[in-house]
């Protein structure tokens, strides 16, 4: 997979592991959600209760499962781990609420996903604090109520939006998490790299942060690529003639973008015009599904501003132009 995707596999994980931020005051940016969790955090604390449920939506690798890593380590409490997806079965989902101990943090990843009947569960669990235990089938079938020590779900969604009134309702706060500028994305390389270990420029983070997307993970990961370039190829030392060179075997220009990204840009300019183009002309002509173009490479291209979507379809915008050192074509009359 191309360097600067937003996923990570469960490899990528392992590694990420050893960066991620432990406490608060370690989680670089994000001031306003920052800011809103210290107060629930330390409110709870005050208490001696745990706070109320908690909805962490955004992008993929801004730091959602890290977030609720710190808000278990803060209240000193244990964190268990689920997902949507692996919840196949509402009773997989009162196994694991039946076993939380007092205080603890649910994390569950992917809310979104979660089926019905488990979502259904959830909702009177979080509210209630109890899950009705079907004991039974069919007409004999009866609930009994079972009581749940009180706990906190940190749920994560890529969008909010995607959730069902019900279930958004009750969580008590929900964090939106944006887009890192290049900044804080260099603070985020500069702590890594002094936990691995290696001497990186200032220059170099810069250039690494540019072409990051706004996102930790990818800044991280490019951190790990440039380190094998300064070892192998290099002195050791991440200078800004590392960073480059490594970005540039890796295929990943000044903006971020990689081999398929150009792709279409450079599609839809030379071969297009500039569109309007349907989807599935533009994919054919690079080559790749549909699908992959729109949901793999579209949504940077659009979030740049280098590729509009009209109702007739993609078009280049001069930015995209610009940054493939093309003159767009002189506007033909509207
Ligand atoms: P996904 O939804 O794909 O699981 P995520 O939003 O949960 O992504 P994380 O796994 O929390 O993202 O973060 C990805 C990597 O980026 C981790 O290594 C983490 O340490 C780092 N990271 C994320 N946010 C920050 C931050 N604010 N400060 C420092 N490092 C961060």
């Amino acid at each position: 997979a191309s360097v600067v995707r937003p996923d990570a596999s469960d490899l990528e994980r392992a590694a990420e592991a050893a960066l991620r931020p432990r406490r608060l005051d370690e989680f670089v940016g994000q001031h306003v959600v920052r800011d809103q969790l210290s107060l629930i955090l330390d409110a709870a604390a005050g208490r001696g209760k745990a706070p109320d449920h908690v909805l962490l939506s955004g992008p993929p690798g801004l730091g959602k499962t890290t977030l609720a890593m710190i808000i278990a380590a803060e209240l000193g409490t244990s964190l268990r781990v689920t997902s949507g997806p692996a919840i196949q079965h509402a009773g997989d989902l009162a196994a694991v609420l039946s076993s939380l101990e007092e205080n603890e943090v649910l994390f569950l990843d992917e809310i979104h996903r979660l089926a019905r009947p488990a979502e259904e569960l959830l909702y009177v669990a979080m509210e209630d604090f109890r899950v009705d235990v079907v004991v039974g089938k069919g007409a004999g079938a009866s609930a009994i109520p079972l009581s749940l020590p009180p706990f906190t779900v940190v749920g994560a969604t890529t969008r909010a939006g995607l959730l069902p009134a019900p279930l958004r309702d009750r969580f008590g706060f929900t964090a939106h998490l944006d887009f890192y500028s290049a900044e804080e994305l260099e603070r985020v390389l500069s702590r890594s790299a002094g936990l691995l270990g290696v001497p990186l420029d200032a220059e170099a983070a810069g250039e690494i942060a540019s072409r990051s997307r706004g996102t930790p993970r990818i800044a991280n990961r490019l951190l790990r690529r440039v380190r094998d370039w300064a070892q192998v190829r290099g002195d050791g030392r991440l200078s800004l003639e590392a960073a480059r060179a490594a970005l540039e075997v890796y295929e990943v220009d000044p903006l971020g973008l990689d081999r398929l990204d150009r792709a279409v840009l450079t599609a839809l300019c030379m071969r297009f015009g500039g569109g309007p183009v349907g989807l599935t002309t533009l994919a054919v002509a690079v080559g790749e599904e549909p699908e992959t173009v729109e949901t793999v490479a579209e949504p940077f291209l659009v979030r740049e501003g280098l590729v509009g979507r009209t109702p007739r379809g993609r078009i280049a915008m001069p930015a995209a132009w610009e940054h493939l050192g093309l003159t767009a074509p002189a506007a033909s009359g509207t």
